[in-house]
Formats: C-alpha cells, structure tokens, sequence
C-alpha cells in the first residue's frame, strides 16, 4: 500500500492530514485556530429543586419510563455491587449509580435479529420477562412503557386503548433482550449543583466513579457478544450533548450489537493484516515523534490525535491484550484514567463523541483496545461533502497544547488520577504490546 504521510506542514502554515487507518483527509488552514469554542449546555437557569431527580427520563426519580433494569450497579462504602433483573416493586429500595436498560429504539430491532438470523430468546431470558411480568407492578411498568414507545412512534392514544394485550406486548418486544443496550449513570446535575448548565459529565465523575462505569461497560460488552450467535461487532459509544446525537442532557453510554464489522474496519483489518504493528508504527509511534503525546500510565496512554473530521483526543491500552473483556481491572482503570483526565480537560460544556474501537471477535489480526474523543464543535458545510476534505480549525498541535495546558492544571486540582503528562511521559518505541501477546 502507498505511504501517504500523515501530517504535512506546508510552508504558509497550512497543515494537511490523512487518517492512517481511515484515509480521512483533514486541513487546518492558519489563523482560524484559537477562537473560543462555543459552549453547548443548558443555559444557567435556576435548577428547580423540586425537579431535581425528574429533569430527564433517566433521572433517578423516573426509573418507570425506562425498559426493565437488565442490571444494576450499587456503591456502597467501599464495595461496587451488581444487581441483575431487579423487580419493579423494589427499583426504589437501593439508587443505582449506574444501570443497564434496553434502548427504547432500537438501532436493529428483535425482528431484525429474528427474521434475517433466526434468533430465539435463551430459556434465561423467558424466565427474566415471565417473573416480571408476573407481578402487578412489573406488568404495569412495561405497558406504561410500552404506551410511551406507541405513543411516541406517532400512535392516536385512542388507538392504544383499542389494542389487545398481546398487540401492546409486542411493543415491548425488545424489553428483556435484544441487542442495544443504554448504561446510564445516576446524576444528571452534579452534587450540589445550582444551574442547569452544571452537567454531570464523564469528566465530573471521579476516577473511581469513571472506572467503574467503563469497567460495568466492558462486562456489558461482552455479554452482548452472546446475544445471539450471529453477533460480529459491539459497538460502544456516548454522544454527550445534542450537537452529538444526545436525546438527554445525561450521562449514558449505549452499546450495540451488530451482525457485520462494516466496511471502514474491514479496511482497517486488511491494512492491519498486511503490518500487524501498524498501531505502533503510525499512531502513538508516529504522535510522539511529532510532540503530540498527552498523558501516560501503567497501562495506556493518551495523544491529540491526526486525520479525524473533529478534533480527537486518543487513548490506546498499552496492555499485552487486545480485546477490552481480556484487560485485567487494573488494566481497564488505566485505560478509563486517561479517558477520564480527557473528559474532565476537554470540560463538561463541549459536545463529544466517545467512540471505543476493539478487535471484533474472529478477527485474525491483533488490535488493540482504544478509545476517541471527538469534539462537536464545527459544522460540516458543502465544501467538505464536494471534496471529502474536511477543514478543522484547531490543529493536533493546538489541540495537544490546549488539552495539556488543562491537564497540568487537573492534575494539580487533584481531579484526575496520577499521570505522566506531556514532556514526563517516556514513550520508548513500540509501546503498544497487544501485537506480542
Ligand atoms: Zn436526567
């Protein structure tokens, strides 16, 4: 394959990037950096306090308009606990700091899985709707439900009064399994908050919190990897703000299952197939020669990344493992540490997108687990969809200063776990080792 470098500095300033693994083409033209990125929060309104758990529906007072809990996390003192299919009579006798929910809508549906794969519902998860449904409150919390997705699918409310119990039932089809799943942390606001700009965003949780919250991710994950057999690729994702993709102001992640890797990582496995340490060579290799690295620790490291649409801060696991279920705890805090202090520099008020990328289960080639943080903060114009040129106006250079800048500053906070940053971190050659395990 053609080597293309992947950033050129042209004499004039300009500085044009092609994506190693995607082929993206991305310009930064001088003297439209540097402007102050616009903030997309709420304005800072009063928070109502009477609304204080109920301003979203995944608020911790409307745990009804959500599908049934497939688990829960608990944190109490010092221990994490997870509690799997709790009933609808006892959602409110422990506050769950994070829980896992079927997506209302579906990205592919159960039918999807059903009629293209022949799926069937294990016996485990008949048992699950069986029970819940037997009791009074857990049928009433899926109808209600279930009225919710109808309604909002653009069904009359007369119509629904007019369904039999088994037409309303299939509108909870996806209620006990199917393959698109939301985790969802428990504040909407943070502690003590007093405007409604004063999001919990991934960078307000603590270290602690955060790892808990990727680590019950990656569990996830790989549950869903057997949700059906047919399964090829989970994608793990948060859109954070409405310029993101968001439909609420709170924290969540969602996770799909897919029955293809899809054609962009198929390229990516023939280049990776043709030089298995391309990882190294030309991403945290190619950041360092360049000054772009960020943040390291025991197990991962952090760089502004180059050839991304939106500015993109990077974190690869550095660990003799590829995929995120084979990480160890200690190697999933590293990794969650770095997309922590990432979060917190970036700050609360910019839309983002986190995007996970992992080996898919029965690829023959080794990738390792990563993690990106893409700012929302341009629009895409007619230039960009004529010429698949993109034009970023922060460079992977201010990106890297302005990000540092930030980081040196958490860290003296103390908001962000212990890290090397920037000139402190060692990068010797060839950092990545998922590629000789
Ligand atoms: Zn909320």
């Amino acid at each position: 394959m053609e080597y293309i470098e992947p950033i050129r500095r042209l004499p004039d300033g300009t500085i044009k990037q092609v994506n190693p693994f995607s082929g993206t083409q991305v310009w930064t033209v001088p003297g439209r950096g540097n402007r102050p990125i616009v903030s997309s929060a709420p304005a800072p309104h009063p928070i109502t306090p009477a609304r204080l758990d109920h301003y979203c529906a995944f608020c911790p007072g409307r745990y009804l308009e959500t599908p049934p809990e497939k688990s829960r996390l608990l944190h109490d003192g010092d221990d994490w606990l997870t509690l799997t299919a709790v009933p609808a009579a006892e959602l409110t006798a422990t506050t769950a700091e994070f829980r896992r929910v079927p997506n209302l809508f579906e990205i592919m549906s159960v039918d999807y899985w059903e009629e293209n794969h022949g799926y069937r519902p294990s016996a485990e998860v008949r048992e699950r709707r069986r029970a819940y449904l037997a009791a009074p409150e857990g049928l009433a919390h899926v109808m209600q439900v279930a009225r919710g997705k109808a309604l909002a699918s653009g069904m009359d409310p007369g119509k629904w009064e007019s369904l039999s119990d088994d037409d309303r039932m299939a509108w909870a089809r996806n209620f006990f399994d199917g393959g698109h799943d939301v985790v969802i942390a428990r504040r909407h606001f943070v502690d003590g908050a007093e405007g409604e700009n004063e999001l919990a965003s991934s960078g307000r949780l603590t270290p602690e919190e955060h790892f808990r919250f990727t680590h019950y991710t990656v569990d996830a994950m790989r549950e869903l990897y057997d949700f059906a057999p047919d399964v090829k690729y989970v994608a793990v994702f948060q859109n954070w703000l409405r310029p993101a993709g968001a439909s609420f102001d709170h924290l969540h992640k969602q996770l799909v299952a897919i029955d293809e890797v899809g054609a962009a990582a198929q390229r990516e496995h023939d280049r990776v197939a043709a030089n298995p340490n391309i990882y190294n060579e030309l991403a945290v290799n190619y950041a360092s020669d360049q000054g772009l690295i960020l943040a390291q620790n025991s197990g991962a490291i952090a760089f502004a990344g180059f050839g991304h649409r939106y500015p993109t801060l990077e974190v690869f696991s550095t660990a003799p493992v590829a995929a995120p279920w084979e990480h160890s705890a200690a190697q999933v805090r590293a990794v969650s540490d770095l997309v922590h202090a990432c979060h917190a520099a970036t700050g609360a008020e910019v839309a983002s997108n986190e995007e996970w990328y992992h080996q898919p289960r029965g690829f023959d080639v080794p990738m390792p687990w990563r993690v990106m943080l893409k700012w929302r903060i341009s629009t895409l114009a007619g230039f960009e969809g004529s010429t698949k040129i993109n034009v970023n106006t922060i460079s992977p250079f201010d990106l890297h200063d302005r990000v540092l800048a930030r980081l040196i500053e958490l860290r003296r906070e103390g908001a962000i776990a212990p890290m090397r940053l920037g000139a402190e971190c060692t990068v010797e050659k060839d950092l990545l080792r998922y590629v000789s395990r």
